[in-house]
């Protein structure tokens, strides 16, 4: 199981974790680690110090950014039910895999 069937642009859901039952799309997959960024999920904040330079102060500023999350915490969302769902992988005939969604059926 190192296959991620996560790609950029699906929309999933959070099956664990303070974002629970949240969904949101994938803005960015992290195949090595098996992570994913979620627009507007797992949102952590950084703060960036108060600077003085050569153009004045700059004030201090907090920075909020979804962080990468586990694959294996959330679940895809079908775009044609709009279920959660696993995925079933079909070949076509060019040699391309497609993702089938085990709910409905029809091609993710
Ligand atoms: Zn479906």
């Amino acid at each position: 199981m190192n296959n991620l069937n996560f790609k950029k642009g699906d929309t999933v859901s959070v099956l664990q974790g303070k974002d629970k039952g949240k969904t949101g799309k994938i803005i960015e997959v992290d195949r090595k680690n098996r992570k994913v960024v979620v627009e507007g999920l797992n949102i952590h904040h950084k703060f960036k110090k108060a600077t003085i330079g050569t153009t004045g102060t700059q004030a201090g500023q907090k920075i909020s950014f979804p962080a990468p999350m586990l694959c294996s915490k959330l679940i895809l969302l079908c775009p044609s039910c709009n279920k959660p769902t696993r995925v079933a992988h079909n070949f076509l005939e060019n040699g391309a895999k497609q993702r089938i969604c085990k709910k409905c059926g029809k091609a993710i």
